[in-house]
């Protein structure tokens, strides 16, 4: 049955109010609150029972037919929720607005928050990723992006002047879970985003108009960073319905204030994960998190992604990561009272938004109660940000939350004694009659002289005396019992006396629950007056936590401070590979990378398996290390600042696009040629691949030239067109280095070393034998390879005709043996009369001869 073809007459009146609601959330699934129960109805219960494994069963809604129903129980809603939020969901959550024993007629329900993957603020989001929803606002000519991670408060926007790849470049970059888009935009764009990628996507035209939050714009001049900024936070306040302050004010993005560069090249260094696992372990964030906190861990991970091109602060950052190495003891104690603090960040947000229970308080007070430690250890570091303590929250939080409060609000024992007098009046109230109580059952016994007589509680008759079946006779009218219920081996009676204990008790701790619940809530709203220092202390922490993460991965690895410089000069000593050394440990061969003034192009050869990506990889990563002010994997090192990188590494087709590799290659070099300035760094990694060998190291050689003559950018280019190391002749930035092999007996061993000059063989052959292929079959390729080396000579020097002198007589001369050598390959001596094989071997001679 659809939703859509219902006779909303015939509806009952529940139903009926379920419609209403429905209509303003199509695009959710409706959690619609009954009793004990989330109930989905229709297209929803349908859905639903499939994706969370769900009874599909049907409710009376007045029609013909029953309404398709599944439901959950309220107090579990959260996983279910959070299933279908991973799945790309979005929920709506429909509550019961009044009590429903008050209530008159149908209950009011109405939609209380919308859990969408990109705006949660649970707290059983992934504590060390940022969780961001963006926005795209399309002007047409240009294009405005905001996001925010409605969990920390952080807020940015950008504008982009791009075509559809770019944007779709940045957006994918930044990893979005959720966007919000502008009814005008490019459908295809948003296809590609939605398809390809699997980001959740909404349409809207609704724009913020109101007062409240508009501090989080109202600095930003730029209309059009404004528009993009109302247009998410219209959805992101309508989404939630709560209070949202903690929002920060939005910062505007300086693109030349980071280094820039695209997912590819993200995956491609395995920056955050490793590309064939997609895990973390063994990506440069896994070897350098030491971070204590789940907010320095997101820090890092943002800087990571996003390096920084200042100077003044890299070096801001390396002498203090110097500073803390040096005073190792205060390290010490800093990693120590970091463990005490909590994700203070995420924290700010629930307690604006109000969705945090009295253990959320507790991780509050213990990480304030940290801060003045933090405070004293950060001024012997001689740190120049200095933290508030907030002492005077600290201390409210001491006196008044318990230790081991429980989950829900409406439980009581939140808060302890001594803090409120009427609390304290009560519980005194409701303890003195439970001891009353427990009283009763020896006064009765006596009295009774029924030996297992027993007081106990349930919640349908409160409390009652119980008497078993053998002992029912001993129970005499004046003792003034009443019988409420008779159970098989029992009888449970209540008298006047135990009943008015009971009203007190019951009374006395139904206004303890209201009012814990109520004192609770007083102290969130003067805790939320701190919200915006909480978030400066968190911003400060996050910082030092990093910081002191670089310091303790630099002193485990022997990474060094690098100097920065304002010429072209890259000079890295000893330079490793920091996540492959962490692996293989001392195997690792450490090689110079160095391009000085004059050398922007190392051309590099070898062998497959020798090293070539590897040590490209390590430039790069070298550099991002850098550019987020940690020491780097060399002996020394001496560094520009880079503005962008550009990687073409490793020949996998890009699978979620579905484009050919070769021309995903040519699409990332374009994309490398047309933005690199002489800053940038390229890594080019046996570009030209993908196409016939001709047409590739043509392309190769172009690309190499035009780099060397108009884009002047520091560039690693490896190849095994060994053809092309005969550029360096002609190219005088460009110089040549190769990886060096050796091989003795067919036998090769990998030196890893990195050598100036060219190699002039590959070794794929002995390479392939490694790799344990028949032997028949090496022997036979071997064979292959002959011919095909002497075939090749005088194509290459075809190739090059244009750029370099050939001797036209060695060619011939070439030619004519490789003829002759033919011909006796074509023979089979063994099948040949003695008469034929003389003749062939005179045709031969006449051959050579001529
Ligand atoms: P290529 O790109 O030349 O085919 P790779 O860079 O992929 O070679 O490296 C092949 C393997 O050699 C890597 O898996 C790595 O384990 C090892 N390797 C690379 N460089 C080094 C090095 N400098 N020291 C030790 N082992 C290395
Ligand atoms: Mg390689």
């Amino acid at each position: 049955m659809k939703r859509s073809t219902v006779d909303r007459e015939k509806l009952s009146p529940m139903m009926a109010q379920y419609m209403e609601l429905k209509d303003k959330y199509e695009d959710c699934i409706v959690f619609y609150r009954l009793g004990d129960f989330y109930e989905m109805f229709f297209e929803d219960a349908i859905t639903a029972s499939r994706e969370l494994e769900l009874t599909l069963t049907g409710k009376n809604a007045g029609l013909d037919e029953r309404v398709p129903m599944c439901g959950v129980p309220h107090h579990a809603y959260a996983s279910y929720i959070d299933t279908l939020i991973e799945k790309g969901y979005k929920v709506a959550i429909a509550e019961q607005l009044e009590d429903p024993k008050t209530a008159k007629g149908t209950v009011k329900r109405d939609v209380i928050q919308v859990v969408t993957k990109g705006t949660r603020l649970d707290n059983n989001l992934d504590s060390k990723n940022n969780n961001y929803i963006a926005n795209i606002y399309d002007f047409d000519y240009c294009k405005g992006i905001s996001y925010t991670d409605v969990s920390t408060g952080e807020f940015f926007c950008e504008l982009l002047e791009k075509d559809n790849e770019d944007i779709i470049r940045e957006i994918v970059k930044q990893g979005f879970k959720e966007l919000i888009v502008s009814d005008n935009i490019d459908r295809e764009l948003i296809n590609t985003l939605r398809v390809n990628y699997g980001i959740l996507i909404t349409i809207t035209k609704d724009i913020y108009e109101d007062y409240e939050y508009e501090y989080i714009y109202k600095d930003i001049e730029d209309i059009r960073l404004q528009t993009t900024i109302k247009h998410l936070l219209h959805y992101v306040l309508d989404a939630k319905k709560g209070d949202l302050h903690h929002l920060k004010k939005c910062e505007i993005i300086k693109k030349n204030q980071t280094l820039l560069f695209d997912n590819n090249t993200k995956r491609n260094l395995e920056l955050v994960e490793t590309i064939r696992s997609r895990d973390r372990q063994y990506s440069l964030l896994w070897l350098l998190d030491k971070c204590k906190t789940a907010m320095g861990s997101r820090y890092l991970k943002n800087q990571i992604e996003n390096p920084i091109t200042n100077k003044k602060e890299l070096e801001r950052r390396y002498s203090f990561v110097e500073k803390i190495s040096t005073e190792f003891i205060i390290r010490d104690d800093l990693r120590t009272v970091l463990d005490e603090v909590y994700d203070l960040e995420r924290l700010a947000g629930r307690i604006s938004y109000g969705n945090l229970n009295a253990r959320d308080l507790l991780q509050l007070k213990r990480s304030l109660k940290a801060l003045p430690k933090i405070k004293t250890l950060l001024e012997n570091l001689e740190y120049d940000k200095t933290i508030e303590t907030l002492d005077e929250v600290t201390l409210l939080l001491e006196k008044t939350i318990k230790e081991d409060p429980p989950l829900s609000l409406k439980e009581g024992s939140i808060i302890k004694d001594g803090y409120n007098s009427e609390l304290d009046e009560l519980r005194s109230i409701s303890s003195g009659s439970k001891d009353f109580i427990l009283n009763i059952e020896k006064e009765e016994k006596e009295r009774t002289g029924i030996k297992n007589l027993k007081v106990g509680f349930n919640k349908i008759f409160g409390y009652y005396i119980e008497v078993s079946k053998g002992q029912k006779h001993l129970v005499k009218d004046e003792y003034g019992y009443e019988r409420r219920q008779t159970l098989a081996n029992c009888e449970r009676f209540i008298t006047p006396e135990l009943k008015e204990k009971e009203n007190i008790i019951l009374g006395a701790e139904e206004k303890i629950i209201n009012l814990e619940y109520k004192l609770f809530m007083d102290i969130r709203e003067f805790v939320k007056r701190y919200i915006s220092k909480i978030q400066e202390i968190s911003k400060i922490i996050s910082e030092v936590d990093m910081l002191q993460a670089f310091s303790i991965v630099s002193d485990d690895n022997k990474f060094v401070k690098p100097n920065l410089v304002d010429t072209h000069e890259l000079k890295l000593i000893e330079c490793r590979h920091p996540v492959v050394e962490k692996v293989i440990k001392d195997k690792y061969v450490s090689n110079d990378i160095i391009m000085d003034k004059n050398t922007n192009i190392l051309l590099i050869t070898g062998p497959n398996m020798a090293g070539k990506s590897t040590y490209m990889r390590q430039c790069a990563i070298t550099v991002i290390m850098a550019q987020i002010g940690c020491f780097v994997p060399c002996k020394s090192a001496t560094m520009p600042i880079f503005d962008k990188i550009f990687t073409r590494i490793g020949a996998s087709d890009d699978l979620v696009s579905g484009e050919s590799t070769f021309m995903v290659e040519m699409k990332e070099a374009n994309y490398a040629i047309s933005e690199a300035t002489e800053n940038s760094l390229i890594l080019f990694d046996e570009l030209g691949r993908g196409t016939a060998t001709y047409d590739g190291m043509s392309l190769a050689q172009a690309i190499l030239e035009y780099i060397h003559d108009k884009i002047k950018a520091k560039t690693m280019f490896s190849t095994h067109y060994h053809e092309l190391t005969v550029l360096e002749n002609n190219l005088k930035n460009l110089k040549n280095v190769h990886v060096s092999a050796q091989e003795e007996d067919g036998q090769i061993t990998f030196l890893h070393k990195v050598k100036s000059g060219s190699v002039d063989k590959s070794y794929g052959i002995n390479v392939a034998s490694l790799a344990k292929l028949p032997k028949e079959l090496i022997k036979r390729s071997e064979e292959i390879l002959n011919i095909y080396e002497k075939d090749n000579i005088k194509q290459e020097t075809f190739t090059q005709t244009s750029l370099f002198e050939f001797n036209t007589e060695e060619v011939k001369e070439e030619e004519k043996t490789n003829e002759i050598e033919e011909e006796i390959k074509a023979i089979n001596p063994l099948e040949m009369t003695p008469i034929d094989a003389l003749k062939f071997l005179y045709d031969l001679k006449q051959k050579i001869e001529k």
